[in-house]
């Protein structure tokens, strides 16, 4: 999840989309945007899952054949904002899962605001903040994020790893676990930052009512 840069070799193009032999690009999915950056000089401004395969969608398109090496280069500082805005949905949801029984319903991380979407019927709005400084105080502590692969069994065994339900395929064998210090673990695809500290200051935005018993909360990070 730290590798800025990366070299690769085509595996097919199609237009302005590019398949490689690997890549360092994390895809759009999960909630989370896709990363950007530069792949050969041209700059890649999605990417995307498709089936099994990582399509880098570039601009402007250059000739590039499969089979070329390629050097791919990600803008790092939107990635890691991601990264640290995704730590901190995960901490924000245990936390007010902690306080209210409430599940996350939906996620939507984008490097400049993000929001969490909760199963409550009210949202305390006194309470929005409190929970705010209780996840600023966690990611103070400065926790270790764990990454492991765990069978998907034992994962379904543990109440609580998968609270997304519905992002875990029945034909996913091992589940990818993330572990925030103990403070949460869940089966999760998506990038992470390796400590909490380098989340920084979390601020609550505000929140909305998206139907009965939807409630959404905005924060960012600085
Ligand atoms: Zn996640």
């Amino acid at each position: 999840m730290y590798l800025k840069e990366f070299d690769a070799s085509v595996e097919a193009v199609n237009g302005n989309r590019i398949v490689l032999d690997q890549t360092a690009f994390s895809p759009r999915g999960g909630g989370l945007v896709s990363d950007s950056g530069t792949l050969a000089g041209m700059i890649v401004t999605e990417v995307l899952r498709e089936g099994e395969e990582i399509v880098h969608v570039v601009k402007p398109s250059m000739e590039v054949r499969p089979g070329a090496l390629v050097h791919g280069v990600l803008d790092w500082d939107r990635r890691h904002k991601i990264m640290r805005m995704h730590t901190t949905a995960h901490i924000l949801s245990a936390v007010v899962n902690r306080e209210t029984g409430a599940l996350i319903t939906g996620n939507q991380i984008s490097p400049d605001k993000s929001r969490v979407d909760f199963n409550l019927d009210n949202f305390d709005k006194q309470k929005i903040f409190s929970y705010i400084e209780r996840v600023n105080e966690v990611v103070g502590k400065g926790l270790e994020v764990k990454t492991y692969f765990m069978k998907r069994e034992e994962a379904l065994a543990n109440t609580g790893f998968v609270k997304l339900a519905n992002a875990m395929p029945p034909s996913v064998d091992m589940l990818r676990i993330v572990q925030i210090g103990d403070v949460d673990t869940q089966a999760d695809g998506g990038v992470h930052v390796k400590n909490t500290i380098e989340i920084g200051n979390v601020i609550g935005i505000g929140t909305e009512n998206k139907g009965k018993n939807n409630r959404r909360l905005y924060f960012t990070v600085e």
